[in-house]
């Protein structure tokens, strides 16, 4: 099958680039920021919401889907996309992370992370290869490899160790990726099972995608494959050690991936440590291949992660915060729960057009809030999902106008201070 993942850079900016990232379910004008819907759902919002919202690309986490409702269900149901009614772009993490979380209850081993289930206890074994069989059942257009991830603050030596382990696993992902995609059909004749996918899907004329039963390294293993348009990123690990995410660098591009990550940032380490490691390694990837910033982050820290060369980013921030009552203005954020908003007839953000600012006051809002209203997360992460979508058209335009520092200036400005209301 003639691989549908491109990239191309239409404008930069200093080492800001402005570009179009193409996959199996259609193009994503970058930079690009990825709302997280961890369990299959963003949390608060529909499918309609982030259309609303202009999300290009969500994320989704492999973990908990797989733990629960299960990727084999998930893909006798046609694939992710099909089952969260959503015909965007999806990429999905490789669980890792989810399960390196569990502390005490997990054991990373050459082999992989053993873990008992957060859910009824029970023991797992995710394994690099695994990971991309999972992956290759959800059928996201992205998947992203096992890497290990470690516990800060880390030695120099440990770090190094879980760097040369997370190039290993990255290696056995990419073997496992390719055996699939050798045994799934193509013009060279390859003879794989199919299934059709039976009742009617949540999209009129959209794709019906075959349910492919491929067989994997392993003959007596039968991989199910939702999206044979699937692209796999590498992760660039390496902590804020130069030498080492070099290294990263290295035998992760030696391996050969569809792009790249930037993993084992946000962990909270200090904003200008995370900067310094993104403007060392960002120029060190490859120039026509996307670069994705994993689990970040404020707007300041995108814009700023941007101008040193990064298109793709993930963060629980705008809607978790929304949850908490915590929203992103043009102004700064804002805390509804106070009391100076009892009575302010005003919106959220009055330069912004969501649903939300264009109907409801901050007042209304503050009532929802205080009173424990389910609706109150719904509006608010309707909000944050809309600033941080703005933000980045903003951070495009920018980009195109090569004002991106004026732009950083004034987000400086904005995200730098205490809360607007504090
Ligand atoms: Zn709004």
């Amino acid at each position: 099958m003639a691989p549908v993942f491109s990239f191309r850079v239409l404008q930069t900016d200093g080492e800001a680039r402005h570009g179009e990232m193409t996959t199996a379910h259609g193009v994503v004008p970058t930079p690009a920021f990825m709302p997280v819907g961890t369990r299959g759902a963003v949390k608060g919002v529909t499918s309609r919401d982030l259309l609303d919202a202009g999300a290009d690309i969500i994320l989704a986490n492999t973990y908990h889907l797989w733990l629960r409702p299960g990727d084999q269900l998930i893909a006798r149901l046609g694939g992710l996309h099909r089952f969260m009614g959503w015909d965007r772009p999806i990429l999905t993490d490789s669980g890792g992370f989810q399960a390196f979380s569990l502390g005490a209850r997990r054991v990373i081993t050459e082999d992989g992370i053993r873990f008992r289930s957060h859910l009824d206890g029970s023991e797992h074994l995710l394994t690099p290869e695994g990971a991309t069989d999972i992956q290759a059942g959800l059928g996201p257009d992205i998947a992203m490899v096992l890497d290990e991830c470690l516990a800060q603050p880390a030695t120099a030596d440990a770090v190094r160790a879980s760097t040369e382990r997370s190039a290993r696993w990255a290696r056995r992902c990419r073997d496992r990726f390719q055996a699939i995609a050798d045994a799934a059909p193509s013009e060279k004749g390859a003879r794989p099972l199919f299934a059709e996918i039976k009742g009617p899907g949540p999209f009129s004329g959209g794709r019906q995608a075959p349910l492919i039963h491929a067989a994997a390294t392993d003959p007596g293993t039968l991989v199910t494959v939702t999206n044979p348009g699937q692209a796999q990123f590498g992760i660039i690990q390496g902590g804020t050690v130069p030498d080492l995410r070099a290294m990263s660098v290295d035998r992760t591009l030696a391996i050969g991936f569809e792009a790249y990550a930037i993993g084992g940032l946000s962990v909270g380490e200090p904003p200008d440590t995370m900067y310094s490691v993104v403007e060392h390694t960002a120029p060190l990837l490859p120039a026509g291949r996307p670069r994705y910033l994993m689990g970040v982050g404020t707007p300041l820290d995108i814009v700023e992660a941007v101008s040193r060369g990064i298109d793709l980013f993930d963060c629980v921030m705008p809607t978790r915060n929304a949850r908490n009552g915590q929203v992103f203005t043009s102004e700064g954020r804002l805390t509804i729960k106070n009391a100076q908003y009892a009575d302010d007839a005003r919106p959220l953000d009055p330069a912004c057009t969501c649903y939300t600012c264009r109907t409801y006051s901050r007042a209304y809002l503050r009532h929802l809030f205080v009173a424990g209203e389910i609706t109150a997360s719904v509006l608010n992460t309707v909000h944050n999902l809309r600033f941080y979508l703005d933000t980045m058209a903003r951070v495009r335009q920018a980009i195109v106008f090569g004002t991106l520092e004026t732009l950083r200036r004034s987000l400086r400005a904005t995200f730098s201070r205490p809360l607007s209301d504090s």
